[in-house]
Parts: C-alpha cells; structure tokens; sequence
C-alpha cells in the first residue's frame, strides 16, 4: 500500500510538519545501516512521545504500512534497513534520561538515547551501566536493547538483558503496555520484558527503558600479551577462567587482522605474531593488583611475548588502539568484509578457529578474526571484493559451512548482532522447526498484519 497525501497528512498531523519528510534526503538517510545495504523508505516520521509513537502505528497497522525502526543505524545485520519501503520510524528525537534513581541504583531512559551519554552521566554518580557495544558512542538505548548488545564486558557483567529490567512498549496495533517492574525482582507472571529483549524491532516499539545500575568499580588494570600460537593465547584464557578470575574484558585478535592493523598503523607488533590477547580486569585496588599479578603469570606460562601492562591513562589508550583500529584497517585493507559474530563455548574456541581456517581453505577466502574471547563470541570477517560475483558465492557458502560447525560445536548464530536479514536464511541451522513455529506464531499474535519491521528475522516472510 502507497503512502497516498491523504495519508501522509495524517501522520503529518500526528507529529508536526517539520517531523515528517518524504524529500529524497530524509529518504537517502534513512535507507542503509552498518551492513551498507540500501532500501528507501517511502517516508521518515520524527515521534517525540509514546502517544505519538501509539497513533502512527494504529494509521499504519489499519492501512497495513510496514514501519522500520531506527536508532542510529548501526547494526550489523540489517534490523533498521526499510527493506519493503513504508515508514523509517527515526527514534532520536525520544533521548532523555528520565530518571536516575540513586537509592534504588535504577534508571528510566528513552529509545533515542546515546549508550555512551547514558554511561557518563550515570559514571557521574559513581554508578556503572557495563553494557557496552563498541558503537557506543553513537548507537542508541532503543537499538541496544532491541538487538540485546553485547560487547566487551560481557564475559565479567552479562549483556543488556542483564540490565533491562522494564520496558515500556507500543504494539504494532498501536496498544502502549508497560511490561516487567521497577523492583530488582519480580515473578508476577510471564517476562515479557525478556520476551521483547533482542526482539530486532519486530514485536513492538520501546519508548520507555528501566534499567538496573551497579557500583562503579574501582580501579582497572589493562594488560597486552603476544602469542606464537593460536593454542598458547586460547590456553591462557582457560588457565585465566580456571583460575577464577573473571576479568571485565578479555579480547582475541588473530594474526591476520594484526596484520592488518600493521598496515593501517604504527602498532609496533613483532613480526610472526599469531595472536594478541587484550585483558582488563577491575574491582577494589586489592583485587585487581592481585588478579594482574596471577594473570602476567599466566602469560609466562602460556610462553607469551611482548608483554605490556599500562601504567598511565595514555598507555591504556594505546593498548587499546590496536582493537580499535581493528574495523578502519580491514576496510582499508579490502573492498569489503561479510561480518559474522558467532559464539561457541569458550572450551571450544580453539576447535571452532581451526575449523575456521579449514573452511576459509576450501573456499579460497581470507577470513580474518577478532573477538570476546572470554565468552567465545568470534567476530569473523570474510574479506571480499564484491564486485567478483565468483568471490561473493565463496564467501556464502564458506558463510554456511561456518553456521553448521558453529552449531555443532554447541554455539550459537550470532552473539549480540542478531539476526536482521542477513542471517534470516540459515536461522533453521540453529532454531528447529518447532521453536520456530512458535516464535513466528508470538510475531503474528502481537503484529497480525505483519507490519512491524517486516522481512527480519524470518526468511522469506513479507
Ligand atoms: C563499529 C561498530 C561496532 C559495533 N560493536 C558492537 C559490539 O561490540 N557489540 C554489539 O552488541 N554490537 C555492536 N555493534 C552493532 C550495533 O552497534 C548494535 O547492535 C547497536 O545496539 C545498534 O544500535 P542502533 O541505535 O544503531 O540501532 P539500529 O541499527 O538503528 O537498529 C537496530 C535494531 O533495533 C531496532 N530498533 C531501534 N530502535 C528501536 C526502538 N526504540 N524500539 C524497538 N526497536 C528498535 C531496529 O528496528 C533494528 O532492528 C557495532 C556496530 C558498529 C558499526
């Protein structure tokens, strides 16, 4: 169904004129995110409150218009690309920081706001909000929780659904509910909060977010080690967990996007360097001085060279660089990448590489990896030019044979990036025909007309 005038200026009433645009513009703007897909939508509508939000989708589920929401456009796997056109929801306008509760270590946020705004005001207060994606400086609370991100500190403090603990909610058909509880426990019921968490967009729109804090801690130390083999950096993690310690990020980068990275900048890496691992830990002053003690001795027996622990804000900062880079330099280094993130039992980190490497082999693709290796969540990079039909074929299929001993070794599709479109077709390698019955008959029962974020998650699907 077209987005006739007669229509249009009825959202337009809903908002105001200067919140909704048809111009080319808006539209352009509106059409792509992380993946650089493109799909225009017909419309861009600005909502500023949940009533708003209400009202165009009880318009738009009676005319059955697909709506897009988005954040800031910084998924990876397609959630906010408006891929049957209709409306692109944009919901920055909606980025205020309700509330933060210090007595009861809680705060309520809208959709728009900016994770890493959220994180220093809340730092502020001594108070500490650990999700962190590493697009936290420009992805939004609204997306965060619609993907359930992830990101460094997930092997110590969990993910974002670790931390919602409320939502408030408009449906497709335009009904507002409020799910879950202020309290920090509560079992009145299903938990729908959990239910909408990492739901890509398809069940219903946040406007309001209730999350959980915790105490700021006090001091992190960060330390760097270098590895000739893949096998004495993944035994380090181990010895590390089995010691148990539980540091606030444990990072892997493997020999390729260390190379990588050389090219892009000076990193002062050794030569012959098939692993790096990046490690922080945190708590009291006495904790983290013991655990980084217990870990340089880890390294040393793991053989590990080119061992550095910063002593200064600058020093963190540079140790720091080399993950950092790691995204710039890989697309410096190819015409493009197809990005999983897959995630295996951390016991099976080292099987699930090799498998990698065999696979990239067979079909003629360089694959190079990075990841939260504390909770085995592998951020592989196909790196491909996408202007050779014969490349794109190898690295889909190579795509596929990955998804396959992903799952047979106990893991899982995607880590924290979702599923959006671009996993939609290989999401029956994990998830058996009847849990997907059952998930396709939650999407109809909240979104009967199937207009909310529609051709995401299920392949195929209108
Ligand atoms: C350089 C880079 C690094 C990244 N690092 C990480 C990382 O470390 N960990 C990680 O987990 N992810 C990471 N990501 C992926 C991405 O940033 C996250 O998924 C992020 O949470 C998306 O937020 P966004 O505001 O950009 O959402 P968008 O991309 O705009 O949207 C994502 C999904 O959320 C839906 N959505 C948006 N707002 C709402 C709302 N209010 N209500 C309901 N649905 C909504 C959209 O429809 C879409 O399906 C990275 C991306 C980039 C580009």
């Amino acid at each position: 169904m077209k987005i006739d005038r007669e229509l249009f200026r009825k959202f337009e009433k809903i908002v105001g004129e200067k919140y909704i645009s048809d111009t080319e513009v808006a539209r352009v703007c509106h059409a792509y995110d992380a993946t650089k897909q493109r799909a225009m939508p017909d419309v861009v509508i600005r909502p500023y409150s949940a009533q708003e939000v209400s009202q165009i989708l009880q318009l738009a589920n009676e005319r059955c218009i697909p709506v897009y929401p988005m954040g800031a456009a910084s998924g990876m796997t397609g959630g906010a690309v408006p891929v049957h056109g209709g409306i692109s929801l944009n919901m920055n306008r909606m980025n205020r920081i309700i509330e933060i509760d210090e007595a009861n270590m809680i705060s309520i946020v809208e959709p728009g706001v900016i994770v890493a705004d959220f994180q220093n005001d809340v730092e502020k207060l001594g108070l500490f909000y650990p999700p962190d994606p590493a697009s936290n400086e420009f992805s939004t609370m609204g997306g965060s929780v619609a993907e359930c991100s992830g990101g460094l500190r997930g092997v110590k403090y969990g993910v974002t659904k670790d931390y919602v603990i409320a939502l408030e909610v408009v449906l497709p058909t335009g009904e507002i509910i409020s799910t879950g509880s202020k309290t920090l426990k509560s079992v009145t019921g299903y938990d729908l909060t959990k239910l909408f968490i990492g739901s890509e967009g398809t069940l219903g729109i946040f406007t309001k977010i209730v999350v959980k804090l915790i105490p700021l801690p006090e001091k992190i130390e960060t330390m760097l080690a270098l590895f000739k083999s893949i096998k004495n950096a993944t035994d380090t993690v181990s010895s590390i967990i089995a010691s148990k310690i539980i540091p606030r990020a444990l990072e892997f980068i493997d020999e390729e996007c260390i190379k990588a990275v050389g090219l892009y900048k000076d990193s002062s890496i050794v030569e012959g360097t098939k692993a790096l691992l990046l490690i922080e830990v945190d708590g009291s002053p006495e904790t983290v001085r013991r655990d980084a003690l217990r870990i340089m001795n880890i390294f040393e027996d793991n053989k590990a060279f080119g061992v550095r622990k910063a002593e200064t804000e600058e020093e963190v900062d540079d140790l720091w660089s080399v993950r950092r880079s790691i995204s710039p330099a890989l697309y410096a280094i190819s015409k493009g990448k197809v990005s999983q993130d897959i995630c295996v039992p951390r016991s099976n980190l080292t099987r699930m590489l090799n498998k990698i490497s065999e696979i990239g082999k067979k079909y003629r693709v360089k694959i190079v990896n990075f990841g939260h290796a504390g909770d085995g969540n592998i951020h592989i990079n196909i790196l491909i030019d996408p202007s050779l039909p014969d490349e794109m074929w190898r690295a889909e299929a190579a795509v596929g044979d990955i998804f396959k001993e992903t799952v047979n070794l106990g893991g899982t599709l995607s880590g924290e990036h979702g599923i959006g479109n671009t996993k939609s077709k290989y999401l029956s390698i994990e998830v058996k025909p009847r849990e997907l019955k059952l998930m396709k008959d939650i999407k109809t029962l909240l979104d009967p007309n199937g207009i909310l974020n529609p051709g995401k998650i299920f392949y195929n699907t209108a």
